[in-house]
């Protein structure tokens, strides 16, 4: 099934679940344990992130392979552009379709570890509207797309930002996903100036119940431009070294924020979970 038309269908929230790709066989175990919790929450499905080398991508895809045969639940695979050829691309899309993954998030990618700025390969894409265009003209697979209520880093305004959006759009992505955020306005006029340029599909809210201070700040340098809230890094600072405080704090946040969303009409909930399971089932119990 292609993942935009659970949101079509919904007659409950639309919850989703990000995880990466863990680096060994430890974090794999993990994962699936993380994951098997969080089947308590029903979610519609799960997506798996990509890293920025080659490995990680077969890595990636095999993992979301395994995850959808063994868990049952619907796997949507990331996929970038970063370091990688047209027909690198080509053979890993065909590997996932032929395994049953049938959704795709057609991604930029993130530039290499270590570098600042983002090239393109020799053979491969500048940007995430290509890959969309080219899964699209070959493959039958649902295709999402990521967005940046807050802008993304390298664009030079939001207008600038949403016309390639708007692009990306036109090229087969039938479902956005934000980058997360914990500014709900700023969500909803994101979705406004998206709306008023004919985009229709849904705009799904990334949402990250912050387990600690120090996960905030790491999360802050990692996604710049997100506005940070002095409420919810107040409240981690005064929580200190107590772990179950802290979790308390950023799970109480998650909540209030996801009800609102939710309440005023946001199509689902994707949680970037970061492999665990704790906070995003206290997050969904108290909504
Ligand atoms: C939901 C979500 C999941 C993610 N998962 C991963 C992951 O698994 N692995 C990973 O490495 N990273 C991931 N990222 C991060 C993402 O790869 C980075 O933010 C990256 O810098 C941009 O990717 P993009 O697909 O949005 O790129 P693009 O849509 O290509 O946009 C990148 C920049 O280029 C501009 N632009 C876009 N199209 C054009 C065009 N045609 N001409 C000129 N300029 C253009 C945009 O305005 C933007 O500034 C994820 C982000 C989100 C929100």
């Amino acid at each position: 099934m292609r993942i935009a038309e659970l949101y079509v269908a919904k007659r409950e929230p639309v919850f989703s679940l990000e995880f990466f790709t863990p680096k060994n066989e430890t974090g794999r175990r993990a994962l699936f344990r993380a994951i098997e919790r969080l089947l308590a929450i029903e979610p519609a499905f799960v997506s798996i992130t990509c890293g920025a080398a080659g490995t990680t991508r077969q890595r990636t895809a095999d993992l979301a392979i395994e995850v959808q045969q063994e868990l049952g639940v619907t796997t949507m695979a990331h996929l970038v552009c970063t370091g990688t050829t047209r027909s690198e691309l080509d053979e890993t899309l065909r590997h996932m379709h032929e395994h049953g993954i049938h959704n795709i998030l057609a991604l930029r990618g993130d530039p290499p570890r270590g570098e600042t700025d983002w090239t393109p390969v020799e053979g491969g894409f500048a940007h995430a509207n290509e890959l969309a265009a080219f899964i699209g003209e070959r493959f039958d697979l649902g295709i999402g797309g990521a967005c940046y209520p807050e802008k993304h880093h390298e664009a030079p305004s939001l207008e600038a930002d949403i016309d390639n959006l708007v692009r990306k759009v036109e090229a087969g992505a039938e479902l956005l996903i934000t980058q997360l955020f914990f500014d709900n306005q700023r969500y909803w006029s994101f979705v406004e100036a998206v709306r008023e340029r004919g985009v229709d599909v849904p705009i799904v809210p990334g949402i990250m119940p912050v387990l600690n201070l120090s996960n905030l700040q790491r999360i802050a340098s990692l996604s710049p431009g997100t506005s940070v809230p002095s409420a919810l890094e107040d409240a981690l600072r005064s929580a200190g070294d107590d772990d179950e405080t802290a979790l308390e704090a950023g799970v109480a946040f998650a909540a209030a924020q996801c009800r609102e969303l939710l309440n005023d009409g946001a199509p689902g909930i994707h949680f970037y979970t970061l492999n665990r399971s704790k906070a995003t089932l206290r997050t969904v119990a108290s909504l």
